[in-house]
């Protein structure tokens, strides 16, 4: 479904209280992740390191009740949001009327095309993102990358560690590698329960993930990449010897670099490449 709102009349939204505003007495949905942003100061600090322009391409995912949706808009003049309750799409129409070009797709996000909505152009792709989906949609937008010029994402403390996380610790895991793969990662700020309503039982983190120009390591097939890293942490606590068994033998895990009774835990993306490509290689 599309939902288009266009109006040329300029007022700054950030100055008024109608993005805070709780429209319909809508009531919050555990089942969409629904926690709204209410601390005008950390939307403040989102719009300030996002930096949006006029002219660039936003995407929002999750937009709710338009805590940053409006400033987004207020900026840009045009903003695309994916928002999977239907009951939002009204009041979000509502509250923007005035404020730019709103398109509304009451979507799911982890469908989304987004390679279709840019066209010609790149995306920048925001969202205090719907926490118990995070890590699916996280993998389905790096498939999209090529189309994405940066993205900004509050998301659960621990998953921002973990996208963050180098080799040899409790938080490196696949979302690390994937993630690395794909991009730059850069951690932001903490946000605390209570910025949210309702508040969630954990914290937060705000992040910026900047696909790379060109990766960081050479892979011939991305999927065997993929294969390779969620065999390999298939069973964190098991040598790569026993989880890649079947896949290859002691002697290419050697022949790629890596100790056959090392855990997964401890192989670098580098290393993860080479058991990639060796993968790949006609046998
Ligand atoms: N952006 C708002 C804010 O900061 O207050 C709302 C954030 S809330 C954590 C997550 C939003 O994502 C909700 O509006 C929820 O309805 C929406 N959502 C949940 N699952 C979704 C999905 N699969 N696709 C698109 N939106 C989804």
């Amino acid at each position: 479904m599309h939902f288009k709102v266009e109006s040329a009349i300029n007022q700054s939204i950030l100055n008024n209280e109608r993005h805070l505003a709780n429209p319909l007495n809508h009531r919050a949905r555990k089942r969409f992740g629904q926690n709204f942003l209410h601390d005008r100061g950390v939307i403040q600090r989102i719009i300030q390191v996002i930096n949006p322009q006029p002219g660039q391409r936003l995407v929002e995912i999750g937009p709710g009740r338009g805590a940053i949706t409006l400033p987004l808009l207020e900026a840009c003049k045009r903003l695309d949001v994916i928002e999977l309750d239907r009951d939002l799409v009204q009041p979000l129409a509502d509250q923007a009327a005035g404020s730019g070009e709103l398109t509304i797709h009451q979507q799911d996000a982890l469908r989304f095309d987004f390679t279709a909505l840019a066209g010609n152009d790149r995306l920048r792709v925001i969202g205090n993102l719907p926490y118990n989906i995070s890590t699916p949609l996280l993998f389905h937008l790096v498939t999209h990358s090529d189309v994405i010029q940066d993205m900004h994402f509050m998301l659960q403390k621990e998953v921002v560690a973990r996208m963050a996380a180098q080799p040899g610790g409790g938080d490196y895991g696949r979302l690390s590698v994937m993630i690395q793969y794909h991009c730059k990662v850069e951690p932001l700020f903490r946000v605390g329960p209570g910025a949210f309503t309702p508040a969630p039982k954990v914290d937060s983190a705000f992040v910026r993930l900047t696909p790379w120009s060109a990766p960081p390591v050479t892979v011939t097939d991305v999927d065997r990449l993929a294969a390779v890293v969620r065999q390999a942490f298939s069973q964190r606590r098991k040598t790569l010897r026993n989880t890649l068994k079947g896949l290859l033998s002691e002697q290419e895990l050697r022949a790629a670099g890596c100790d056959p009774a090392a855990r997964a835990e401890t192989i670098s993306l580098e290393q993860f490449a080479a058991l990639a490509n060796t993968l790949t290689k006609d046998r």
